[in-house]
């Protein structure tokens, strides 16, 4: 006999598969909601419900992202293997092997037995091969993830802190990598109280009288807006107020740079009015508009619709001053856009949409990933070196033909040829930024268009390119190149140091 809470959590998801899905058979949900509450059978939670609510929940959050059927089902069978009788033959015999796979790939990425560091690393291992097989399973941990932070407060102090660092450290940076704002926000904002529990409490006594004011203010802005915007004919789509309320951690994050200096007041962006319209040429008007009406703040207008992030994000920003002199930022995108930025590379699997349609070059980091950890087996080298990589803040730059480039923050032209090739790295003998010529060790920022002067005749990197390098990459194959020479290169530098003396 099924109880009465999970019959109820149940039906909700089933209407928002209705809403959702209007024309798909449900009759494979429904069977594996009785599986699995047949297997979860008398397992309780640690907040004391029954085991089958989880589950449930995680599907849930799974349908509000769209995901495909195949993806909540598994959804409602993660944890059965793991923690019932049942095996994952037996749910390919139930539910067919595509299900079957995902359920077998989320019971991979399991409990681990590791500690410390070791646990740290093992776990990122498992993730990216678990991504590189299929981003699905991931987005089912990641939903799987967000349930159990939500129900932290019943595990002891000490799993607390583990399960919100890991959250933190190793699943939101990834949920960002691919692009899920939505997800991103939600890990972030359920572990920071664990994590950081000072500053939260810190955040949450400043944060709500300055919001609340301002808030006041944009309403009567949203309005004046609105109204130039349907003058100038242009079709609104929807114009609100974000707040940055709903992402905390990530305010926190700004709060804490250096020149902010935990200042509130200069978070311009603490609540922005964003607006979305039908199609990418009314952005750019909508933006005229906006800039005919208030003076827009020198530097802060920024086009993520001609440039993405390399996440994929797009949308016009800009920051203006109102006739009263108060600074309110306006991101302005369409519809499409509004939904990437929330669903990321989850949105290739919303239905209707056909799969496997997922852009290579978005998803190419991950096959990367996947050999760059076979190849360092050390744990500590390689959490280093993930840190710095692809953890770490990113900038988009460009090759001559237009390709978008995507680097960590601080890399330089160096990184930049070897990201290109091993051999354009290894040729490299100057770089024009944006028409400039530029030495090897400078700074690249976002936006800047990169072109490597080549010289066919040079055969090996520079000897201190290895500290011009930011990236692992590029420094391992400086690293191979100049020990494939290394005993010419030390003899002439042997003999060079000599006669120079
Ligand atoms: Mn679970």
């Amino acid at each position: 006999m099924l109880n009465q809470d999970a019959n109820q959590e149940f039906e909700k998801l089933l209407n928002i598969l209705r809403e959702k899905y209007p024309n798909e058979d449900l009759d494979m949900v429904k069977l594996a909601y009785e599986f699995a509450a047949n297997a979860h059978q008398g397992q309780k939670r640690k907040s004391g419900n029954d085991y089958i609510i989880h589950p449930i929940i995680t599907a849930k959050f799974l349908a509000e992202l769209k995901m495909d059927i195949a993806t909540i089902i598994a959804g409602l069978l993660h944890d059965v293997p793991e923690d019932t009788a049942v095996t994952i033959e037996d749910i390919k015999k139930n539910f067919g092997k595509e299900v079957a796979t995902l359920v077998a790939g989320i019971t991979k990425l399991g409990a681990l037995k590791y500690r410390g560091i070791e646990r740290y690393a093992e776990n990122l291992r498992r993730m990216f091969v678990a991504m590189s097989n299929d981003i699905r399973i991931i987005i089912i941990k990641f939903a799987d993830r967000i349930h159990n932070l939500k129900t932290l407060e019943y595990l002891p102090p000490e799993k607390q802190l583990r399960i919100a660092t890991e959250s933190l450290e190793i699943y939101a940076p990834i949920a960002d990598r691919l692009g899920i704002g939505k997800i991103k926000g939600e890990l972030e904002d359920l572990s920071f109280k664990y994590v950081h529990p000072a500053d939260y409490k810190w955040i949450m006594e400043i944060l709500p009288k300055k919001y609340k004011a301002k808030e006041r203010y944009l309403e009567k802005v949203k309005k004046r807006v609105a109204k130039k915007l349907l003058e100038s004919s242009i079709t609104l789509e929807n114009i609100s107020i974000h707040g940055r309320t709903k992402h905390l951690y990530s305010l926190y994050k700004k709060l804490i740079r250096p020149h902010i200096n935990r200042d509130l007041s200069k978070i311009y962006d603490l609540i922005a009015l964003r607006i979305i319209v039908p199609t990418v040429a009314d952005c750019y008007s909508a933006l005229g508009v906006l800039h005919n009406l208030y003076r827009p703040m020198p530097g802060r207008v920024k086009d993520y619709i001609a440039q993405p992030k390399p996440n994929g994000y797009q949308s016009l920003h800009t920051t203006v001053f109102t006739e009263s002199g108060e600074i309110v930022e306006f991101q302005i995108r369409t519809i499409d856009m509004h939904e990437a930025a929330e669903f990321g590379i989850a949105a290739h699997w919303n239905y209707k949409e056909n799969k496997g349609s997922i852009n290579k070059k978005n998803t190419k980091w991950i096959e990367e990933l996947v050999k760059w950890q076979k190849q360092i087996q050390d744990n500590e080298q390689f959490l280093h070196d993930i840190k710095l990589d692809i953890f770490q803040n990113r900038i988009f730059v460009f090759t001559p033909k237009g390709d978008v480039i995507d680097l960590p923050e601080t890399s330089t032209p160096i990184d930049f040829a070897y990201h290109v090739h091993s051999s354009i790295g290894n040729q490299c003998v100057g770089a024009k930024v944006n028409d400039h010529l530029v030495s090897l060790d400078s700074k690249l920022k976002s936006g800047d268009i990169v072109e490597i002067i080549t010289d066919k005749n040079r055969k090996k990197p520079g000897m201190d390119w290895l500290e011009s390098a930011k990236t692992t990459m590029a420094k391992n194959k400086i690293r191979s190149a100049l020990n494939k020479s290394r005993n010419p290169i030390q003899n002439i530098r042997s003999y060079k140091k000599s006669s120079e003396r």
